[in-house]
């Protein structure tokens, strides 16, 4: 194992991520203190998760469960913040609720209640953010997320369930589409939702490739994976 030259590598890219997430908060007038970095650890090993911690990162990313919740168990001598970002399978959520901090990829109120069993079961609570489809009504099905219409619904769902606290919305640009467009629109569906809950100020949005628009947007939170890690190794 290249640990030596690894933790020079993550630790050179983060830094520059930092640089660009801070630039692009001060070109907003923003304070960059606002928006956390997320660094998404999919696909790579628990050795990355302890070098980017050894650098200062606290809130790590995954999108898959049984991937996150060995790689989560690998670490739990750190104290981290674990950010579920990805698809739930709603048979998976009361075990997500066990080891995640804030679940981004809320989208039924089926995956709400079985998040709400785990966090009991675990005696855990669980921040939740309501995932909003920015595809459009023409989009590709499968990137998962209620309609800008359904937000407050979903939401009223999670504000019942005693364990989780709402805190916001996420969105995940789609493939090929204008990110500032798609941004624009979970900006409006995160400032709706305040007027129902006015302390759900987050707003999950950006990744490697377009989180200075994310951010301009009014992103909270971004969720970036390569440019810090660099490219994924193939998926088995
Ligand atoms: C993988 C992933 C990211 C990070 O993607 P990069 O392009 O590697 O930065 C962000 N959000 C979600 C939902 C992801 O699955």
């Amino acid at each position: 194992m290249a640990e030596p030259h690894r933790g020079r590598e993550l630790a050179l890219r983060l830094r520059e991520v930092q640089e660009q997430v801070e630039a692009a908060a001060r070109a907003s007038s923003r304070d960059p203190s606002d928006v956390t970095l997320v660094v998404v650890t999919k696909t790579w090993p628990a050795s990355d998760v302890r070098l980017l911690h050894a650098l200062g990162v606290r809130d790590f990313g995954e999108n898959r469960h049984p991937e996150a919740e060995l790689k989560a168990a690998e670490v739990v001598d750190l104290e981290l913040n674990w950010h579920f970002i990805g698809q739930i399978q709603s048979n998976k959520a009361a075990k997500i609720a066990s080891y995640a901090d804030l679940v981004h990829s809320v989208d039924s109120a089926r995956v709400v209640q079985r998040l709400e069993a785990g966090a009991r079961q675990t005696d855990r609570r669980v921040d939740c953010m309501v995932q909003v489809d920015l595809d459009g009504p023409v989009g590709p099905v499968g990137r998962g997320g209620v309609r800008p219409g359904e937000v407050e619904a979903l939401a009223e769902a999670i504000i019942a369930a005693n364990r989780l606290r709402l805190v916001g919305v996420m969105g995940v640009a789609p493939l090929g589409g204008d990110p500032v467009a798609s941004y624009q629109r979970l900006r409006e569906a995160r400032d709706r939702l305040t007027r129902l809950v006015p302390t759900a100020l987050a707003m999950s949005a950006g990744m490697s490739g377009d989180f200075p628009e994310a951010i301009a947007a009014g992103a909270t939170h971004v969720r970036v994976g390569s440019a810090v890690l660099g490219q994924r190794p193939p998926l088995r």
